[in-house]
């Protein structure tokens, strides 16, 4: 991270006492024991204190909290949950944490437009509970969905097993309320499909809290589909589930989710629920179909005639919707599952095309083997976006190190087959140095460019997405030639 500035903590009293004048009450904690709760987020191998935390109440609180840190120079992180996987809410030593828990009201719910306008600190699974019972939904559903809120999920473009069908964060909302870091507040999108002008509240989702801090958001709603079923397909080999997977996109089925996992992910799942998971397959499928009853069983025979081509061993159908959940159960706590296999884990999130599965997955237990570490796969196989969980122990010296690199040598082979760095866990500190791997220095400058017209004097969640130059350097991502930089006007953070 970008070293702290002795100038900004030297004047911490000051700026306590300011945050203070602006949010009075329990709103701003800056004993140093009440500050550790908030040292990561759930990248937990990166842990920093905050400088100082302040959980604004009010959208008047925040554009004064802003815009006075602005003026005064002092950086800012805001937060949700805390539950990012990329190390999005990381804090900094000389910075102010914003959490936004407090914002955490569900402002209107508006049937007849199938929306509903919420607070951002709202859980996601929060405005699903709030709108079920008149037949409607939320769709994106992050398997951190009980926790993480919907001013995170903006901030990451977050997806979730239903978004194959249905479409990331980005495709569900229709407008937000951002405050800039000069305490502007600008509304972006609305309450209609299509807004006028530039398409900045696209910019805004997946911007990782570098442009603004949301405040208010106004999502889609979705009737919950007639019937949803699910199939559970257990295949010999890894490839001929991968196989499958592009077979029925082929056939020009859309599931509602189709989600993988490798046979130790598997094993650790059904040992940690107990749903019936066949043990003794290479790769078990899970497919989900919805919508009109007949519709639905149409496509279950299809799906199942092209398992069965495919080589599936076993094949289950759910008959009621405590089946499916059952199902869906195993593949839903894979991650804490994994936690009993080893004390660490590092999730990984890069996103492949659908045909590299097998290569992707047989050239991944290559690495594992040079690493020394075991990894387990669980993915959004529908869409490509692969998590392989690498197992490791940060109490033994070297292997926090030796996991890292497994995880940037898994990134550059998803790069390298045409893939991306990210699905669906953003960039943050994690993925950072790997960004010229994808991006040349004028596209990076490009999206610097685009930080800057939000945000010139690089105040907001800085650190996060954009390299730090010297490190590619270092990192050999950057030629620099005669001891020169390339691209000097690239901001340095
Ligand atoms: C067990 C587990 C399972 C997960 N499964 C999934 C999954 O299936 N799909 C998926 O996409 N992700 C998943 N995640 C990752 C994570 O839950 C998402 O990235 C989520 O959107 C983060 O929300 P949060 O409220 O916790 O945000 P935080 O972690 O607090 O912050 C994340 C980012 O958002 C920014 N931010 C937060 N609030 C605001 C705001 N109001 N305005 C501006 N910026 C803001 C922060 O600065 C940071 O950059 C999982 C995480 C865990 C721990």
């Amino acid at each position: 991270m970008p070293e702290p500035d002795a100038g900004v903590l030297a004047r911490r009293g000051d700026i306590v006492a300011a945050l203070r004048a602006i949010v009075p009450g329990d709103g701003v904690i800056d004993h140093a024991d009440a500050l550790r709760p908030y040292e990561s987020d759930a990248l937990t191998a990166y842990r920093q204190p905050p400088m100082v935390v302040v959980l604004p109440q009010t959208v008047e609180q925040v554009a004064a909290i802003l815009r006075w840190c602005h003026a005064n120079r002092v950086k800012v992180v805001p937060r949700g949950a805390g539950t990012s996987l990329s190390g999005g809410a990381l804090p900094l030593a000389d910075g102010v944490l914003m959490g936004m828990a407090r914002f955490n009201r569900i402002l209107d719910i508006d049937y007849a437009d199938r929306l509903a306008v919420v607070q951002p600190g709202v859980t996601n699974l929060a405005i699903t509970r709030a709108v079920e019972d008149a037949g409607f939904y939320y769709a994106p559903d992050p398997s951190s969905q009980i926790a993480c809120t919907i001013g995170g999920n903006i901030a990451e473009n977050s997806g979730g097993v239903h978004c194959l069908k249905y479409g990331l964060t980005t495709n569900n909302v229709l407008g937000v309320e951002l405050v800039t870091i000069e305490g502007e507040i600008l509304r972006l999108g609305g309450r209609g499909l299509e807004a006028q002008g530039l398409d900045l509240l696209g910019v805004v989702v997946g911007s990782e809290g570098l442009l603004g801090v949301v405040t208010e958001v106004t999502v889609r709603l979705l009737p919950k589909p007639e019937t949803a079923r699910a199939l559970l397909i257990g295949f010999p080999t890894v490839e001929s589930g991968g196989k499958c997977v592009a077979d029925v996109i082929a056939a020009g089925i859309i599931p509602a989710g189709m989600e993988m996992m490798d046979q130790p992910a598997v094993h650790a799942a059904e040992a940690f629920v107990n749903v019936g998971y066949p043990l003794d397959v290479a790769a078990l499928l899970i497919v989900e179909l919805d919508g009109p009853a007949a519709e639905c069983s149409h496509l279950i025979d299809e799906v199942e005639a092209i398992a069965l081509a495919n080589g599936a061993v076993s094949i289950r159908i759910s008959t009621d919707d405590a089946e499916r959940a059952a199902f869906w159960a195993g593949r839903k706590a894979a991650f804490p599952a994994a936690g009993r296999l080893a004390p660490d884990y590092l999730c990984m999130d890069g996103t492949i095309p659908r045909r590299c599965l097998p290569e992707v997955l047989t050239r991944m237990r290559a690495l594992s083997e040079r690493h020394g570490l075991g990894v387990i796969n669980v993915f959004h196989a529908g869409d490509g976006n692969l998590h392989p969980l690498i197992l490791y122990d940060a109490n033994q010296p070297g292997q926090l190190a030796t996991a890292e690199a497994f995880g940037a040598d898994i990134l550059r082979l998803c790069v390298e087959v045409g893939g991306v760095l990210t699905g669906e866990h953003g960039v943050g500190v994690e993925k950072r140095d790997l960004m010229p791997l994808m991006f040349s220095p004028a596209d990076l400058a490009q999206q610097s460019h685009v930080k800057s017209a939000f945000d010139p004097e690089l105040l907001l969640n800085p650190g996060k997405v954009f390299p730090l130059l010297h490190r590619c350097a270092e990192l050999g991502a950057m030629h620099v030639h005669n001891g020169k930089l390339p691209f000097p006007d690239l901001p340095r953070f």
